[in-house]
């Protein structure tokens, strides 16, 4: 049996990080991954994705706003180019997280981790054991239980498409769903967005889901509000018949995008005191310690906001509590900004303006709105106007949400979540001269 100060199970977003900053201060650690380094993120997550929706934008610009500015394009488009150039990044990708946790001196271990004791794993027949254990083992898509469902891709099987079907259909209501319906829409798919209720991504402001929904439909997307697909069938062609409470539906592929569900089977979790919440998530306080001593957990096995940076900063600040003590150090999981990168992207941090009337009351609550047509759509007919809103509270105006839809609000949120985080007011951003010609200057000007 090896020893070890710290063990991580699960080289994602999370656990890397984690294991290099325990490393870092001196910590003898072991990292156990069974696939690929890098986990979901850099594998079948935010960077391939982030890749396919920078091929889609530049193919929208290319086709529909170069020619208002001069240009003449003709394009021709290889699928299995981007795929193949997409593919050998994340494999580059890969090596640099080997190359990090060789430098740091972290002993790292291929196979699927079991726990066999309190604090004692096992992997492909050897055993480890330490202190501290950290399960970072994320999570996976769920299919639903119903006649067909099988024949339907997920996220993961997204990314082995080697060619582009001329129709498909996405069912879902979350970032995944509505990402995936943009890039391929983008890339002259004929797209199909299917979702139970009136409109999908339910816990952002209505407002600006609105905004994308709108955006959605002038741009070519099919949207299927209200729909509950009862069952699929496959035809002697291959393509997929959707048969759903209104309607039937035949396209070349369908894509599940209705959730995720932890990373816990086989992990051995009834030969510890760890516990799972209602959902099945790994239950964790502040501090992310599990039920059971010396065992902590990161990411999106427990369920709280998946998204990579929340997994690093969590993996981190728990190595800095464990190793470098910083006994009081835990992750604050309010006012996380996050961006959708639909077609225009979506970015987002605080209280949507349903949530802030829940919480405070009309009367305290004051909503400023700017609509405008960017200056890229400037020359040509295609507008795709942006939406920006500033949710303020009681008479300092104090900023509890920041929301915007259109061109280059993904790369404006991360500035505004650091004065929001620091407890920015109104008159904060009245007060900073704008910056012209942007499209961020619509923050700094709301009246
Ligand atoms: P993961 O990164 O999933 O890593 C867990 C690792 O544990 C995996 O490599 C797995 O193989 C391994 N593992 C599992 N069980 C065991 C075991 N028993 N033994 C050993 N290893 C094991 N987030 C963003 O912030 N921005 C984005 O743009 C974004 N886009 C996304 C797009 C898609 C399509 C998806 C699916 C997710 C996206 N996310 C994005 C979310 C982000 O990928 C996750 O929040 C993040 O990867 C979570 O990190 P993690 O460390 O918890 O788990
Ligand atoms: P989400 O949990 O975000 O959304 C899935 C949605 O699908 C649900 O909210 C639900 O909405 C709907 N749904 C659930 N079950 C069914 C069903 N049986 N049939 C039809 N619809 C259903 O999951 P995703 O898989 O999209 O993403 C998982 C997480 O990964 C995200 O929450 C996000 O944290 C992260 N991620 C982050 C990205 C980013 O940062 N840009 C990109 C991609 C993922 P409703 O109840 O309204 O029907």
């Amino acid at each position: 049996m090896d020893n070890y100060d710290y063990i991580v199970i699960g080289g994602g977003s999370g656990g890397i990080a984690s294991a290099n900053r325990a490393a870092m201060h001196g910590a003898k650690v072991l990292l156990i991954e069974g696939n690929r380094l890098g986990g979901t993120c850099v594998n079948v997550g935010c960077v391939p994705k982030k890749v396919m929706w920078q091929a889609s934008v530049m193919r929208e610009n290319m086709l529909q706003d170069s020619q208002g500015y001069g240009f003449d394009v003709e394009t021709s488009f290889d699928f299995k180019t981007l795929v193949a150039n997409r593919d050998a990044y994340i494999k580059r990708l890969n090596g640099l997280y080997a190359q990090g946790l060789a430098s740091n001196q972290v002993d790292v271990v291929t196979g699927y981790a079991k726990f066999i004791s309190k604090h004692t794993v096992e992997v492909n027949g050897a055993t480890y054991e330490a202190p501290h254990i950290l399960i970072a083992t994320g999570g996976k898509s769920v299919f639903p239980d119903m006649p067909g469902a099988e024949y339907g891709d997920d996220s993961d099987s997204f990314f082995t498409w080697e060619t582009l079907p001329e129709k498909v259909a996405l069912v879902g209501a979350g970032y995944i769903a509505l990402e995936i319906a943009g890039v391929l829409n983008g890339l002259g798919v004929e797209t199909h967005l299917i979702y139970r209720y009136e409109r999908p991504l339910r816990q952002f402001d209505t407002d600006i889901v609105d905004e994308l929904l709108s955006i959605y439909e002038a741009e070519g997307i099919h949207l299927h509000p209200e729909s509950h697909i009862q069952h699929i069938e496959k035809t002697a062609t291959g393509s997929l018949v959707l048969t759903t409470q209104k309607e039937t539906l035949e396209v070349e592929r369908l894509i599940w995008g209705i959730g995720r569900t932890p990373n816990v089977d086989s992990l051995g979790l009834e030969n510890t005191d760890v516990k799972l919440d209602e959902q099945g998530f790994i239950q964790v306080d502040r501090y992310q310690n599990t039920t059971a001593e010396g065992i902590y957990a990161v990411g999106d096995v427990i369920g709280k906001i998946d998204l990579t940076p929340v997994a690093i900063a969590s993996g981190r600040r728990l190595s800095e509590r464990l190793f470098n003590g910083q006994t009081a150090l835990y992750l604050d999981y309010e006012n996380v900004p996050t961006v959708i990168f639909t077609h225009p992207p979506i970015a987002t941090i605080g209280l949507s303006e349903q949530e802030a009337l829940e919480q405070y009351g009309e009367d305290q609550v004051k909503i400023y709105r700017s609509q405008f047509n960017p200056m890229l759509y400037a020359l040509q007919d295609r507008k795709v106007k942006s939406t920006m809103k500033l949710i303020c509270v009681g008479p300092e105006e104090k900023i509890v949400g920041l929301h915007g839809i259109g061109v280059g609000v993904d790369e404006m949120l991360q500035g505004f979540a650091v004065a929001i985080k620091m407890g920015a007011t109104k008159a904060d951003f009245d007060n900073t001269v704008a910056i012209h010609p942007t499209g961020a200057e619509e923050f700094v000007t709301m009246r």
